[in-house]
């Protein structure tokens, strides 16, 4: 018995009976048999256990700078190395030729993001650019790690927020707006409270990730949920005065898939609502906001998004000369409102106070930007905006992205408490 507990102990420290030997560590492998995985052109180091590679992604169905792996065999404790270099693949907008590969920085967080157990995410240090790549370094105390651009976002997260929701909250509903092309479901969240009849109801629609690869967009659709479904009694307010409804994702195959979104053929998502769109998706959501126009109270209609890599934080808007009164007066209440409470968040989510004005030459297609469309077809009072959220920052996580989608529906409230209350 003591022979065979001190054989074990040897075992374990890594001595045998011929001798000492060395512990070789496990190989690395990257695994991308998972929703939302992308990666391509992978290389490992075992020696220096270095992993390199890039976005993968069709580009047809996208910009390729998401990138989402997992890595197996590591050595709890020991440091790991990615080195990523933008995708090579070309990207075409949609109608042209193939151009040039996207330029490597949309695919470069400084800090990545990771997880030991997908469900809490943290960032790496800052990563280090050596010639054309960006080297992260991770030391997980695990022996599986994944690693993203930024916090995932998947089709799976979608659908568990939105049940949970509907299980906490009498107030909430779990709802599909509809099917993709894919046949996958799209999770929609339905929120009202009390007695109020449907016409006595301002309207809300909060909707992210029409670009599947801004999953810092979605973070902020579920801290919007969040906050409108605590205890918080302007969230009850809210609840009893407006009916939300909040999809936090748009285009559900392509973050399923792991594809890009933005650009992909044959239509963008934000640029698909025309008189017929292609995606299933917004052919719904303009179906249901279009409903709402029709009742006269589409009241705040937003869309969410990440914006460049060095861009703060900010709200798109379409110049005034392209619209009417009181809809810019609104609008500009809205912003005020917006950001006087995300400007303020700590720690620090860094916000412009100006929108940026688009105009009739931002894109040949645009009104068929979401945002746009609700404006141009909406009712004179809407106000509806693309709110850009800063990825390419230290508190860019799941807590900084929640936190600006509770500081939107905290404005959103006080928007709306300031408007006439319908009869
Ligand atoms: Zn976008």
């Amino acid at each position: 018995m003591r022979h065979l507990l001190i054989r074990s102990l040897l075992a374990l420290i890594g001595f045998t009976q011929a001798g000492i030997r060395c512990v070789a560590a496990e190989p690395l492998t990257v695994v991308t048999d998972f929703e939302g995985a992308s990666v391509r052109d992978v290389e490992i180091d075992q020696t220096t256990r270095t992993i390199s590679c890039m976005p993968g992604g069709d580009p047809l169905r996208g910009w390729p700078c998401w990138w989402y792996f997992r890595v197996n065999g590591v050595t709890s404790g020991e440091t790991i190395t990615v080195r990523l270099r933008g995708s090579t693949a070309t990207v075409q907008k949609p109608g042209s030729q193939p151009q040039k590969p996207l330029a490597a920085a949309w695919a470069m967080p400084a800090q990545a993001t990771f997880s030991t157990d997908g469900q809490v995410w943290q960032h790496t240090a800052k990563g280090q650019r050596q010639d054309e790549s960006i080297v992260y370094t991770i030391k997980p105390d695990a022996t599986s790690v994944f690693v993203a651009w930024g916090p995932p976002y998947t089709p799976t997260t979608a659908a568990t927020f939105v049940r949970q929701m509907s299980e906490k909250s009498p107030h909430a509903k779990a709802l599909e707006l509809c099917r993709s092309r894919g046949n996958r479901p799209v999770p929609m969240l339905h929120v009202q409270e009390g007695e109020r009849t449907k016409e006595q109801r301002f309207a809300v629609w909060v909707q992210a990730r029409q670009h599947a690869w801004e999953s810092g967009s979605s973070w902020v659709a579920q801290g919007f949920g969040e906050w409108l479904l605590s205890d918080n009694p302007d969230a009850a307010w809210l609840r009893q005065h407006a009916e939300i409804y909040i999809v936090p994702i748009m285009d559900i195959d392509n973050t399923a898939t792991g594809n890009g979104g933005k650009d992909a053929q044959p239509q963008d998502h934000n640029r698909d609502w025309s008189p017929q769109p292609h995606w299933n998706e917004i052919i719904a959501a303009q179906r249901m906001v279009s409903g709402l126009i029709e009742e006269g109270r589409m009241d705040v209609f937003l869309d969410l998004h990440n914006p460049s890599p060095d861009d703060p934080t900010f709200f798109y808007a379409l110049q005034p000369e392209l619209l009417k009164e009181p809809m810019i007066g609104l609008r500009d209440r809205f912003i005020e409102l917006a950001y006087s409470r995300i400007s303020k968040i700590k720690p620090l989510i860094p916000m412009s106070n100006k929108p940026k004005l688009i105009g009739a030459n931002y894109h040949p297609l645009w009104r068929q930007i979401s945002s746009h469309w609700v404006c141009l077809n909406g009712n004179p009072h809407t106000v509806s905006l693309c709110l850009e959220t800063i990825w390419n920052y230290q508190n860019s996580t799941t807590d900084g992205y929640r936190a600006v989608g509770a500081n939107l529906a905290a404005a959103v409230r006080e928007y709306l408490a300031e408007r006439p209350l319908r009869k």
